[in-house]
This record gives structure tokens, sequence and C-alpha cells, in this order.
């Protein structure tokens, strides 16, 4: 399944994220980087942007790009507004997208579907592509079964855009697929400075720290008369997104649908 030579552009390639997709398609064998989209540096290598081997050509207009190198999957990880003009591109070309670039609202995310079910081609978008981090939201959502009272504290670096973050959104919704609806804390409660208890999503907390010197973190504390429960996941690195986003791209070849979220496609 995974022997066949699978043609890969990036977009965002410059970034955070994107330098490390470049070094995943380098060193996976059956990964072909065909080219790079980005908003500038049109005509030049990526080489000459970027510390790579590769020498994949920049292109600043997806429709030229997709016509030109034909890839099998484009990687989006740019920025919100962006990655769903690309992924609605990828799409229109007969291009699956895999779309690590968060920040996505519900009403994106139908229209996504929509597309993909009309050109009935695979679509992967992943707020979150480290393992370890989808089974914090997996154990959350079983721990959810016993614990209704529920806070969720997300702590990103400080040039995240946007907030909650994908993955706590994500956890808040899976979190509500098995707890009945509630509100928390005292009923009379009063925020004596607004946003002091954080984002409601169905009466679940959320609340986003944003500080230099941090990648993407993660608590899920539960509580319940005499007892709590807290699920907390670590990124170290962007490496660390690496193995989801592989997995990603060899699935994505095989399927006919748009999925949304990594759990979807592990066991
Ligand atoms: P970043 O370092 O800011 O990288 C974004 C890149 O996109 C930059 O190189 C930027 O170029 C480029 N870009 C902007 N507009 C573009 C356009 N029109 N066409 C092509 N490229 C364009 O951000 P990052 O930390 O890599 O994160 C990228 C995205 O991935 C964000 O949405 C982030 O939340 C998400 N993310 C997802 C995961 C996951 O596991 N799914 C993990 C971490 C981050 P300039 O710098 O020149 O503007």
């Amino acid at each position: 399944m995974t022997s066949e030579t699978i043609k890969v552009v990036i977009a965002g390639a410059r970034g955070r994220m994107g330098i490390e997709a470049v070094k995943l398609a380098e060193e996976t064998g059956h990964f072909e980087l065909v080219a790079a989209l980005d908003h500038a540096h049109e005509g030049k290598k990526l080489s000459d942007v970027i510390h790579t081997t590769s020498d994949a050509p920049i292109y600043t207009n997806i429709d030229v790009c997709l016509s030109e190198t034909a890839p099998d999957v484009l990687i989006d990880l740019t920025t919100p507004e962006i990655g769903k003009l690309h992924t609605k591109k990828a799409l229109e070309h007969g291009v699956r997208p895999v779309v690590g670039t968060t920040g996505f609202s519900e009403a994106d995310l139908k229209e996504l579907q929509q597309l993909t079910e009309e050109k009935g081609i695979g679509c992967i978008i992943a707020p979150n592509f480290a393992v370890g981090a989808v089974l914090m939201m997996k154990f959350a959502k079983m721990a959810a079964n016993y614990f209704p009272d529920v806070e969720i504290i997300e702590l990103h670096h400080d040039k995240k855009l946007d907030a909650p973050s994908g993955t706590g959104l994500k956890t808040a919704e899976m979190i509500a697929e098995v707890r009945e609806s509630k509100k928390q804390g005292h009923p009379e409660e009063k925020e004596l400075i607004e946003g002091a208890r954080g984002a409601d999503y169905d009466g679940i907390r959320l609340h986003s720290v944003r500080l230099p010197g941090m990648i993407a973190h993660q608590e899920v504390l539960f509580g319940m008369d005499g007892q709590t429960l807290t699920i907390r996941h670590d990124s170290y690195n962007r490496a660390s997104f690496m193995s989801g986003v592989k997995l990603s791209v060899e699935q994505v070849m095989h399927i006919d649908q748009l999925v949304y979220g990594l759990e979807n496609i592990i066991d």
C-alpha cells in the first residue's frame, strides 16, 4: 500500500511546520516533493529559501502549480483563510488535500465536505497530527462518561493566530458527544473581568494560554467530589506532528470522503 510513489506539493514550506514537512518528504522514499506553494519567491527553488537539498520549484499561483506539477496530494500548513482556499482549489483540481492548518469554522468544514463529496476524492483535515494528542482526546472522551465537570486548558506559542486551538475545540466536541449538556461552576458566578472563566462550549470551559517558549500543550481537567483527573499532552517540537502527516498522506490516497481528525484514521 505504501510502495507507490506519492507526488506531494507543500503549501507553507518556509514555515515552522512546513520545514518539517519538507524534511519528511525528503526522508520518505515513496514521497516525491514536486513543488512548494508560497506567496513569494516565484520561480526560485526550495533550496534557495530554506535549508534543504530539495530543488522543488516554488509557485505563487496555485492553479498553475497544480496544473503543471500534477501532484497526488497537497499538504497545507499555512493560515486559516489561505488554507481554506488551497483546500478548495486542490479538490477542484482533483488533488487530495492533507490539511494541518487550523482555524476552520464549522461552516468551512461543511462547505469542504460538500465539495469533497462532489469530487469523490479523499481529504484529511487534522487540527493535531501528534498521535499522543489524539490519544489524549480519546481518553478525555472516555473519562467524560464518568466526570461531566471538565475544563480544558490549551497552551501554545505566542505566534498562534487562532484561539481556542483546533485541538481544544475538537476535544470539547468529542466530550460533548458523551456528556449531557450542563452549565458548570456556581449558578450565580460572575466574571469580574470578562473572559475570566474562558470560552463556553456547551458548558465546558476552554482556556487559551499563549506564551513564547511553548509549542503545543493541553490539559483536560475533570473534577468530582473528592477527586480530580488530569490528562495532559505535550508536543516539544514540530517533528512530533510528522508521523501523523505521513500517515495522512498515505491514507488520503485510499479514501473518497472528508475525514476531520487524525483519531478517525488511527485505531
Ligand atoms: P508559520 O511558521 O507562520 O508558517 C506558515 C507559512 O505559510 C509561512 O511560511 C507563511 O509565509 C506561509 N504562507 C502565508 N500565506 C501563504 C500563501 N498565500 N501561500 C503559501 N504560503 C503562505 O506557521 P506554523 O507554525 O508552521 O503553522 C502553520 C499552520 O499549521 C497553522 O495554522 C498552525 O496552527 C497549524 N499547526 C497545525 C498542527 C497540526 O498538528 N495540525 C501543528 C502545529 C501547527 P510568511 O511567513 O512569509 O507569511
